[in-house]
């Protein structure tokens, strides 16, 4: 064992201070995913299912016990403007945001997007009579 490698095993707080560079094979689409691309130190979730676990109580310190896969269940874009991820874990339902990276696939990014707009409860007349129901109001404004 590497003395580098000693040191990741037995300072916790190894990942907070250092980029995480190893590669790793992701649980839910099994592609090998590498660090390069990503585009920040961190790259916590796989670029092709947006999947990532449940390894951090607060992000980069790899002390949760729980190890469960967190599936991402929506996007959101921060006050700069940059995208985020909300992930929920499978195990315990923790949820956690997580910052976009550069090669994230940005389809499934965009699918996760505009999920709510695809499932039942919001057909295309629905979504017109929720405008047509707007307009209304706003034209009792005085
Ligand atoms: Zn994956
Ligand atoms: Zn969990």
């Amino acid at each position: 064992m590497s003395r580098e490698n000693k040191k990741k095993k037995f300072d916790k707080g190894y990942f907070q201070k250092h980029p995480c560079l190893d590669p790793f094979t992701c649980r839910v689409c099994g592609r090998s995913v590498v660090p390069e691309g990503a585009g920040t130190d961190h790259r916590n979730h796989c670029p092709y299912c947006l999947s990532s676990l449940h390894v951090d109580e607060t992000p980069g310190d790899r002390r949760s016990k729980c190890h469960g896969v967190m599936d991402p269940i929506a996007v959101w874009v921060r006050k700069n403007n940059e995208w985020a991820l909300i992930h929920r874990c499978r195990i315990c339902g923790k949820l956690s945001s997580n910052r976009i990276a550069a090669d994230d696939h940005p389809m499934k990014l965009m699918a996760l997007a505009l999920r709510p707009f695809a499932g039942e409860g919001f057909s295309r007349e629905g979504l017109a009579r929720m405008s047509r129901h707007m307009d209304v109001r706003d034209e009792g404004r005085p």
